[in-house]
């Protein structure tokens, strides 16, 4: 099986209105919250409420079922994006969370789906993974980007790093009314390039784990929608 792991109140106003995933009561396996501490899953037995269990079919082994937690994160930001049907998206950061990030995207039947890292080896992944084009960070991000979309900026970008580097240079590449999805949050401080946001009357949308994004990705897998093997 595999098992939620966000072990949400259900009964504080943030669960009732559908925002599970910042419930100030909650619980996380294998992590230490306001609530208190929860013991990890590195162990041969853990105890978890029987509404977490995810049955998993013969057709999904353990290693795609382990990958379930990080693509919700994904899929939840994804889905904040909106419609992107169509759309010219960027992730930055081709780590687990980008990566899948890209899957999403691909899914939700964005068009040019450009991957940003500084990693050439995971930005090979990232192809691999659907992105249409990836781009090293110490090239010209923001004149590559741009001749890409003949000027405009792209769509949506995914930051999965979330360092003052990615952000602001995700509001530069964005378009005009486009929308930053915040997801990483390696630097819990920083300066941005807040008035150029303003101006470009920027999207900024937070994400943060997942409510109901671990049972639909998982579905998602079954369907054959991802490929996350
Ligand atoms: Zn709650």
């Amino acid at each position: 099986v595999g098992v939620v792991t966000n072990l949400y109140c259900g009964t504080c106003q943030d669960c009732k209105d559908g925002l599970q995933n910042v419930c100030d009561n909650r619980y996380i396996i294998g992590t230490t919250m306001k609530a208190g501490s929860y013991n990890g899953a590195m162990a041969d037995y853990v105890i978890a409420p029987a509404v977490k269990i995810m049955p998993l079919p013969d057709s999904v082994s353990f290693d795609e079922c382990a990958l379930v937690e990080p693509l919700s994160i994904s899929l939840r930001a994804t889905k904040h994006a909106g419609d992107i049907k169509g759309k010219n998206v960027a992730v930055f950061g081709a780590g687990p969370i980008g990566l899948m990030g890209v899957m999403c995207m691909k899914s939700f039947g964005a068009k040019r789906i450009v991957a940003i890292d500084i990693v050439e080896k995971r930005l090979k992944m990232a192809l691999q993974c659907g992105a249409t084009d990836a781009i090293n960070s110490n090239d010209d991000v923001l004149g590559i980007t741009r001749k890409m979309t003949d000027g405009v900026g792209l769509d949506v970008v995914f930051d999965a790093a979330g360092v003052p580097a990615t952000v602001n240079t995700g509001i530069e590449i964005a378009r005009n009314g486009g929308t930053l999805l915040l997801v990483g949050m390696a630097s819990p401080k920083m300066e941005i390039e807040y008035k150029h946001a303003v101006v470009k009357e920027l999207r900024l949308q937070s994400s943060y784990i997942y409510t109901s994004e671990m049972r639909e990705g998982l579905q998602m897998i079954i369907d054959g929608k991802l490929d996350v093997a």
